[in-house]
């Protein structure tokens, strides 16, 4: 018995606390060092000592590191693909408990003199003892204590499967670790000659509400797209309004038309995708001057269950025609009130068509210097460098202006739904019947509605819808990309099951004892050995 290392509640909870107790903010330096001491954790057990081979970091850029973990029956090609992320968001947010914010049971009994200063729902599961509060304990590190504990469990005893545990960093905000994982996954496919059967994740199930208890079962992600736009107007000075155009004047317009648009929301199997909304929208003048701001730019926020980033960029096409049509009958009549002629209708067009006319009209080579220039600037973003290439292109084509540009700024997580599967739904049932053993009512839901990496496994785009995001994402293919190619090739079914939890991304973070330590592990077990390991008997 003593050979097993994290086979208790008491072992997994350890487990858990230490993983947490490694700090690793998307974007710092525990991000970075965190795939390597998990290494060194799973290299104490026996199974990686003797496979040492199959235990493997991946460059995700940055720094960081992808882990991959694969223990192998000698017997078996099914495979199924343990998904986790260990990357957190930030912890400003605990003030002066800060510091305790990644040590769980410090920062659980220490929030006892703090819990006048709770929400009531968090102070009463405080007061309860059936929670444990901490940055990652929810979101996601239980996933992977999990995921770590199903591993050393089915190499000391020999399940008939092979398991590939997959832990990346930057799920928080790019999803750098699973597009580098996507490849590592193909490669070791090949090398080991394994059949992915499923892609398991182990987010947390998310309450739906305040007082929702109920628990979760996830056959499929939702999707995230963000539209962007590049307004570029007339300059003027403000004594002289009527001899320009503000590029405010022209974003209010589509933005809008964008918030809470309903030709976004999607329905599917009784599910609906929240309504877009706007991210940003600014002027991008760098500093206060009597010049009116002729340049400015939006981002949008839009779900999707089944749309392909074609399929968006039409709509938002349509939206923006729209809008810029109502731009220009209001600009219209102001002209006609102050009997001046104005400086012409604001058009509409798509980056890959501002591309096209910047290339012919400045040759590829120029437009590829003016890009570098733009990409050379680390300290901006994706979406920084995705607006000041459109700006940069825009300014050398005055002759487009006034014009709204449409474009895609990173990340995009394409959805997946694996519900029509049949061996997801024999799944499904089986997690709830064993969900029932513990009296725990365990509710489908399509669409896992946190984001997760499972946007990047199971890809099915036989319309190539995929390729219009790649047109018109001026960081494609330099600081972004995203290898649909390869996650066409990862064909399996998805599911996401994971540990209760509540207020992931909140101070109040904290996750359900009784179902980190005591049911999901049944739960993972009882799976993975009735879908796959149906030849032998469990003890
Ligand atoms: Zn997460």
């Amino acid at each position: 018995m003593n050979q097993y290392k994290w086979n208790t509640s008491e072992t997994l909870r350890e487990l858990l606390c230490e993983l947490v107790s490694w700090d690793s903010q998307t974007l710092t330096d525990g991000e970075r060092t965190f795939s390597s001491k998990l290494k060194m954790k799973l290299e104490q057990l026996r199974y990686f000592q003797e496979h040492p081979q199959q235990l493997t970091l991946h460059d995700a850029g940055l720094g960081r590191s992808t882990l991959t973990a694969l223990y192998r029956h000698p017997d078996a090609v099914e495979t199924v693909v343990l998904i986790s992320h260990f990357d957190t968001v930030q912890t400003e947010e605990y003030g002066v408990l800060e510091p305790l914010a990644y040590h769980p049971e410090e920062l659980t009994k220490k929030l006892h003199e703090f819990k006048h200063e709770l929400p009531l729902a968090a102070r009463v599961d405080l007061e309860s003892g059936d929670y444990l509060f901490g940055r990652g304990t929810m979101d996601m590190k239980m996933g992977l204590a999990l995921h770590m504990q199903l591993i050393e469990k089915a190499s000391i005893e020999q399940w008939p499967i092979n398991l590939l545990l997959t832990a990346v960093p930057d799920e928080e905000v790019n999803s750098a670790g699973m597009r580098a994982a996507v490849k590592a996954l193909v490669r070791l496919r090949d090398e080991y000659r394994l059949t992915y059967k499923l892609f398991l994740n182990s987010e947390p199930s998310f309450s739906q509400g305040p007082t929702d208890t109920k628990e979760y079962i996830y056959s499929g992600t939702i999707g995230k797209i963000m539209p962007a736009a590049l307004f570029y107007g007339k300059e003027t000075h403000v004594g002289e309004p009527l001899k320009g155009m503000t590029a405010n004047y022209i974003a209010s317009f589509l933005t809008q038309r964008m918030e809470w648009n309903e030709k976004f929301r999607e329905t599917d199997l009784g599910e609906s995708t929240p309504l877009p909304v706007s991210l940003q929208q600014k002027d991008l003048k760098f500093q206060y001057s009597t010049q009116t701001p002729y340049r400015a730019a939006a981002l949008y926020n839009v779900f999707l269950f089944k749309r392909t980033a074609a399929d968006v960029m039409d709509v938002f096409e349509e939206v923006a025609r729209e809008a810029m049509t109502a731009c220009n009958e209001s600009y219209q009549a102001i002209c006609e009130r102050e009997q001046v002629k104005g400086i012409g209708e604001v058009r509409v067009l798509r980056y890959e068509q501002l591309l096209a006319h910047a290339e012919d009209k400045l040759g590829a080579a120029e437009v590829d210097r003016l890009r570098a220039q733009v990409l050379a600037h680390d300290e901006w973003d994706d979406r920084e460098k995705s607006l000041r290439i459109v700006d940069d292109l825009m300014i050398q084509c005055q002759e487009l202006a006034p014009a709204a540009v449409l474009l895609y700024a990173p990340p995009y997580y394409p959805a997946v739904n694996s519900s029509h599967d049949p061996f997801i739904q024999e799944a499904v049932r089986l997690v709830q019947e064993t969900a029932r053993s513990f009296d725990i009512s365990l509710e489908q839901i399509h669409y896992f509605n946190g984001i997760c990496d499972l946007s990047y496994v199971n890809y099915d785009d036989s319309a190539n819808g995929w390729t219009s995001f790649e047109r018109n994402t001026p960081v494609w293919g330099e600081t972004y990309s995203i290898p649909f190619e390869e996650m066409g090739e990862l064909k399996a079914p998805v599911l996401n099951v994971g540990p209760f939890g509540k207020d992931a991304h909140q101070k109040t973070e904290r996750l359900h004892v009784e179902s980190a330590f005591k049911e999901m592990p049944v739960l993972l077990e009882t799976l993975i050995q009735k879908l796959f390991c149906k030849k032998i008997d469990v003890a």
